[in-house]
C-alpha cells in the first residue's frame, strides 16, 4: 500500500529522542524552548508557543484573542474540523465562507460580501480563520485589508504550510495575521508525533497563550497579584489547560526542523513531476498562485466528471484496490452531522460541495520514490478509463 502521506524518522531523530529519555527532563525541560526558538527563527515570528496539538493551539489562540460566548468565528468549510471546533470550544458561534474555485481556499470576495451583510445585521465575526489548504497560502493581503475595515482578528491555520512563503515572506511571520498555527501530526510536513505551535509578534498574546497551555499558572512575579509567599510559590491567574508539549516531542521537532527545507523542496519535485505526467488526463491539477511558495502538504486533483465514464467513488475505490491509499481532504465541515444539528445544510456552500464531489488527494511525501509515483499515475490512468 502506498500511503497518501508518511513521516520520515532518521537515526538523528531517534538519537535526539533517546537523548531526552536519558536526561533529567522528559517534559518542561530545555527542548521545548529550543524548538520554539527554532520555529520562530525559521518562520520570522517574535514569539512561539509549543503545545500538544494544532487543535490546542487554535483553542488557546482564540481564547487569547478574547473569543467567548456571543462572539462569532468564521472559517472555510474545506478544512479539518479543528479549524471550526476551536470557536465552539470558546462558546462562540461558527459560520463558514465558501471557497475560491481555483485555490480551494477561503474566497476573499465571498468573505467581503458576507461581511457587508453581517455589518448590516450586527453579526460581524470576532475572528476569521483562513486555512492554507494543501500549503497554498490564502490571499492574506485581501483578508487583512477586510480585517482592518470590519475589525476582526485573524488566526492563520497554517497546519499544511510550514516552510512556505507568501509574497516572498515566510508563512508564520504574522504580517497579515495576529496568530499563526502549525501542526506536527505525522502526516504533516514535519512531525513531533502529536504537537502544534502558535506564533505571534504580540508579546501580550504570547504571554496569554503561555499561561493557557499550562493551567493558567505562573511563576513570574510580574504576573502575580501580590508578592510571592516564598520560593515555592505560584499563582493561578487564568483558567488554562494542560496543553503542554513534552521534551521528547520537542527534541524530535528540533531534529526534524533541520530538514524542513529539504522536505518542502522534495514535495515540489514530486508535484512538478505529477503536474507534467498527469497533464494529459481528464483531471484538474492543482493551480499554484505565482506569488507564493506552497508547503505542499497535499497534492489534490479534481476529476473532470463530464469527461470520464466513472464516478468519483468508483475512481477512489479503484485506486484503493490497486494499493494506492488516496484520501479526500476534506468533507465540508458544515455537512458533518454535528454541524447540521446547528442548522447548516447541504447547498449552503456550493463551491465547497462541488469540490468535495471531485477531489482526491494523491500520495505525496518526502521519501516517496519516482517508482512509487509512477505506480500511482498508472493506477490513476487505469481508474479513469
Ligand atoms: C491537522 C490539522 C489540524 C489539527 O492538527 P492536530 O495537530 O492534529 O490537532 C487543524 N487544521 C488543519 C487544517 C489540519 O490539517
Amino acid at each position: 500500500m502506498i500511503p497518501y502521506g508518511r513521516q520520515e524518522i532518521t537515526q538523528a531523530d531517534i538519537d535526539a529522542v533517546v537523548g531526552v529519555l536519558q536526561s533529567d527532563f522528559l517534559t518542561q525541560g530545555p527542548m521545548v524552548p529550543r524548538f520554539e526558538q527554532a520555529i520562530a527563527v525559521a518562520c520570522g515570528a517574535k514569539h512561539a508557543v509549543a503545545v500538544n496539538s494544532a487543535t490546542s493551539a487554535l483553542h488557546i489562540a482564540c481564547l487569547a484573542l478574547g473569543l467567548g460566548t456571543g462572539d462569532r468565528l468564521w472559517t472555510t468549510p474545506v478544512t479539518f474540523v479543528a479549524s471550526a471546533n476551536c470557536g465552539l470550544y470558546c462558546g462562540a458561534q461558527v459560520d463558514f465562507v465558501d471557497i475560491d474555485p481555483r485555490t480551494y481556499n477561503l474566497c476573499p470576495q465571498a468573505l467581503e460580501r458576507k461581511l457587508v451583510e453581517a455589518e448590516k445585521a450586527g453579526t460581524l465575526p470576532k475572528i476569521v480563520v483562513p486555512v492554507h489548504l494543501c500549503g497554498q497560502p490564502c490571499d492574506m493581503e485581501a483578508i487583512h485589508r477586510l480585517s482592518q475595515r470590519f475589525g476582526f482578528k485573524i488566526v492563520e491555520d497554517a497546519s499544511h504550510a510550514i516552510g512556505g512563503t507568501y509574497q516572498g515572506e515566510l508563512i508564520g511571520n504574522g504580517r497579515y495575521s495576529d496568530i499563526t498555527v502549525f501542526s506536527f501530526h505525522p502526516v504533516k510536513i514535519i512531525t513531533t508525533a502529536e504537537g502544534g505551535m502558535a506564533l505571534t509578534n504580540d508579546a501580550k498574546l504570547a504571554e496569554k497563550m503561555g499561561l493557557l497551555r499550562s493551567h493558567g499558572i505562573t511563576r513570574d512575579p510580574a504576573l502575580m497579584t501580590h508578592e510571592a509567599d516564598g520560593p515555592w510559590y505560584y499563582q493561578q491567574v487564568a483558567l488554562g489547560f494542560n496543553y503542554r508539549m513534552t521534551d521528547l516531542q520537542a527534541a524530535l521537532g528540533v531534529s526534524q526542523m533541520t530538514r524542513l527545507h529539504e522536505y518542502v523542496a522534495r514535495r515540489h519535485q514530486l508535484a512538478k513531476r505529477y503536474n507534467e505526467l498527469l497533464a494529459p488526463l481528464p483531471i484538474t491539477i492543482p493551480w499554484q498562485h505565482p506569488d507564493s511558495y506552497s508547503g505542499l502538504h497535499l497534492y489534490v486533483i479534481r476529476l473532470q466528471l463530464d469527461k470520464i465514464s466513472r464516478s468519483h467513488g468508483e475512481v477512489f475505490e479503484s485506486l484503493r484496490q490497486q494499493g494506492i491509499s488516496v484520501n479526500l481532504h476534506y468533507i465540508p465541515v458544515h455537512t458533518q452531522p454535528y454541524y447540521q444539528k446547528m442548522g447548516f445544510k447541504a447547498g449552503d456552500y456550493p463551491e465547497a460541495e462541488k469540490y468535495y464531489t471531485e477531489a482526491i488527494s494523491l500520495p505525496m511525501y518526502p521519501t516517496m520514490t519516482e517508482t512509487q509515483q509512477d505506480q500511482v499515475i498508472a493506477a490513476l490512468r487505469g481508474a479513469l478509463s
